[in-house]
């Protein structure tokens, strides 16, 4: 029996989970609330990864590049597809929005109303502030991802510049390195079990009524995604990185399923490492910077989406938006998309940034959260799908890819 499991791969097993999951929510109906706790407990184990990891695999991987104008190198490139992708996106779900209107002719009372969050009126200044680690070993407490980037950066170019005097530590970051991903092995095969448990959780408390009367945005939210994963990255992969995008989509397939099922960038980040390392062949200095430093700030599923909702509220409240008022939207969306967290939830705070540059009542936001999480899923699919196809991408542009890996991609 454990040997007829076992010889399954692991990115198979699970995808059958995800689907079993959602039809066992749908049976189930409700009650099937009880087992989420098995999905909590998959997210907490996966989330006890997150800061080690990070911190081992890009300190062992700043070491290992060996020296700092390449890491220049595929940090700008890395940073400047960030950009590109990001204003696709957002200019995507104007479009949509614009072309489609999904806020027109929607009977509101049949929506049950959700709390407005408060406005997060931080200003870019503190954002740039809160990039540094006032305390290393805080940051780690917090599981702050940014910062402990900026952290592991340092002292990966500490080391190299310590040389010699450098290498004890470096071979006792590179040898932490190999150790998490063993961990992240371990944690791996909780998978199949955590991701039935929340896709059950999720189909079965799913509100049909609101779902109907959002059904539009809810498709549209879809739709957009799809449009930037078999797109953008798709194009990305055949025409820049000049890889099988099939083998890619493979090869990321747990990320996928995991992602989709927690919501949550950050929790997923272990899994994307590990996809991105293992099945597709991407050296581990590259992937654990890009992969990292992307679920914090490269979200374009969550820019799409930010575009496309404010149109969505301006539609329903009557608010007349100018060509001045969606520029305005392109930029607070890409900033919104950037801080937001990896999180749960996190877009539809970032919601209020983009809201009250353009004079979109908050109220929107009340209208969406009751189908937040199943519109949620989708964008962190595509957040995630996105941080691999740029780190597969950045890899490929500079010669940090292992080609023949990612053919015989299969993640046994
Ligand atoms: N949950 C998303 C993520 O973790 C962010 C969002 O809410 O859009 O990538």
């Amino acid at each position: 029996m454990l040997k007829f499991w076992f010889a399954i791969p692991l990115w198979q097993r699970v995808i059958a989970a995800l689907i079993l999951g959602i039809l066992t929510g749908y049976l189930w109906g409700p009650d099937a609330a009880s087992i989420k706790w098995i999905g909590d407990f998959f997210i907490a184990s996966i989330k006890m990864l997150v800061v080690p990891l990070i911190f081992f695999s890009l300190v062992s991987g700043v070491a290992a590049i060996g020296d700092i104008a390449k890491l220049g190198k595929v940090g700008g490139r890395a940073l400047l597809i960030f950009v590109i992708t990001g204003q696709i996106a957002v200019w995507l779900g104007l479009a949509l929005g614009t072309f489609v209107k999904p806020g027109l002719g929607i009977d509101t009372s049949n929506i049950e109303m959700g709390p407005v969050p408060e406005p997060n009126d931080s200003s870019w200044t503190d954002m740039i502030i809160s990039m540094v680690p006032q305390s290393p070993v805080q940051t780690m407490a917090d599981v702050n991802v940014l910062p402990l980037i900026v952290f592991a950066l340092l002292v990966g170019i500490g080391i190299l510049m310590a040389k010699e005097e450098g290498e004890p530590v470096a071979k006792i970051f590179d040898s932490g390195a190999v150790i998490m991903q063993k961990v992240t092995m371990i944690v791996m095969e909780l998978t199949p079990f955590g991701v039935f448990a929340l896709m059950a959780w999720v189909a079965g408390t799913l509100g049909f009524d609101a779902l109907t009367a959002l059904a539009k945005l809810v498709g549209l939210n879809y739709l957009g995604c799809l449009l930037i994963i078999l797109g953008i990255y798709s194009v990305m992969i055949k025409f820049i990185a000049r890889l099988p995008v099939i083998d890619f989509f493979r090869g990321i397939a747990d990320a996928i399923a995991v992602s989709y099922s927690t919501a949550s960038s950050n929790a997923t980040l272990p899994v994307t490492l590990r996809c991105t390392q293992r099945n597709l062949g991407v050296s581990q200095p590259v992937s654990s910077f890009v992969v990292s430093l992307g679920a914090t700030i490269n979200m374009n599923g969550t820019a799409m989406y930010l575009g496309l909702a404010t149109l969505f509220g301006a539609q329903i409240f009557g608010v007349d938006l100018s060509w001045g008022d969606y520029f305005m939207i392109s930029i607070t969306a890409t900033l919104g998309a950037v801080g937001a967290a990896g999180i749960p939830g996190a877009g539809l705070i970032m919601m209020a940034l983009v809201f009250g540059s353009v004079g979109v009542p908050l109220e929107t936001i009340a209208f969406v959260a009751g189908v937040d999480r199943i519109m949620d899923m989708m964008r962190t699919t595509t957040n995630v799908s996105g941080d691999a196809a740029v780190a597969t991408t950045v890899a490929s542009m500079t010669g940090e890819i292992d080609r023949a890996e990612m053919i015989s991609a299969d993640d046994v």
